[in-house]
């Protein structure tokens, strides 16, 4: 299924979007006994997607609004804690800090021996269609990195590569927005990730049994509809059972944590001179069966 958190009257509301795209049931609506927060009903479990089957199939006419008359916010507003993002994943994308890029963010063109991680605050998170403050960043050098996202469904620790596929909930797009200057001036890049609004996340969070395999789709970023990144997950060097083996190996794994997978080449570093983002570009990330999400910068 696709899901959406949408902003209602009364707060924030989770939207199960019909398989046409044209229609969304609200589903606090449908059912109040559902949660309300995405989060929770992640947290539910199986019980809880088999609720939001029963609750959309048997939804009346009040509880289905026009997908384009409702706000859509990012599927996990607030996520549990900061969003864990591994840098380098995509071969190519590690050699575009090689040289003067490298030397102009403080990153080595090294491929990772393991997966680098990092996270990013989840007060940086911002929905679908919001903008992207780049005037908070005080050295303008505001740079893109389109990201695969996954959302972690029954959490754990000790989480064999062969069983991760059972702890995976589902899919959403994230845009891993890096003040450049601000990542390498610190040394470690959580500042750098962190600005206000350097998380635009969304539209959809798609379940994992909606996408028969993740390794075989597509991820291009544009800047003003000028494809800059272009990159197949079967590309990546550690791929999701890893990450979430590496990440679960030594720490516990929560329901509703979020994952970026990393970011392939073509980021505004890697360009000579630096490619930056400013007021009036628009920044759209795409995943074969996953969606797009657009979001300007101001
Ligand atoms: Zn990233």
């Amino acid at each position: 299924m696709r899901l959406i958190s949408l902003a209602g009257k009364a707060g924030t509301r989770i939207g199960f979007i019909e398989p046409d795209a044209r229609f969304v049931v609200d589903l606090q609506a449908a059912d109040p006994r559902l949660p309300w927060d995405m989060a929770s009903l992640i947290a539910h479990g199986e019980a809880g997607r088999q609720a939001v089957h029963t609750a959309a199939e048997q939804a009346g006419p009040q509880a289905r609004l026009a997908l384009e008359s409702v706000t859509v916010l990012p599927p996990l507003p607030l996520p549990v804690r900061n969003i864990m993002c591994v840098g380098k994943n995509y071969a190519a994308h590690a050699g575009e800090f090689r040289g003067t890029a490298g030397t102009a963010s403080g990153v080595s063109g090294d491929l990772p021996e393991h997966p680098i991680v990092f996270t990013k605050a989840s007060t940086a998170v911002i929905g679908p269609g919001d903008a992207v403050p780049a005037y908070l960043d005080p050295t303008a050098s505001v740079d893109y990195e389109g990201e695969l996202a996954v959302v972690i469904g029954r959490g754990g620790r000790g989480i064999r590569a062969s069983d991760a596929w059972d702890h995976v909930f589902g899919y959403t797009l994230v845009n891993d927005v890096t003040s450049r200057e601000l990542q390498k001036r610190h040394g470690q890049w959580f500042l750098g990730k962190s600005l206000d609004g350097f998380c635009p996340m969304g539209p959809m969070l798609v379940t994992a049994d909606e996408v028969p395999d993740i390794r075989s789709a597509r991820l291009t970023t544009t800047v003003n509809g000028e494809l800059r990144q272009s990159g197949c997950l079967a590309d990546l060097i550690f791929d999701i059972p890893t990450l979430i083996e590496t990440l679960s190996r030594t720490m516990t794994l929560v329901p509703g944590d979020v994952i970026a997978t990393g970011t392939p080449e073509g980021v505004g570093v890697g360009f000579s001179p630096p490619s930056y983002l400013g007021a009036g570009d628009e920044v759209e990330v795409h995943v074969t069966g996953i969606g797009s999400l657009r979001n300007p910068v101001v």
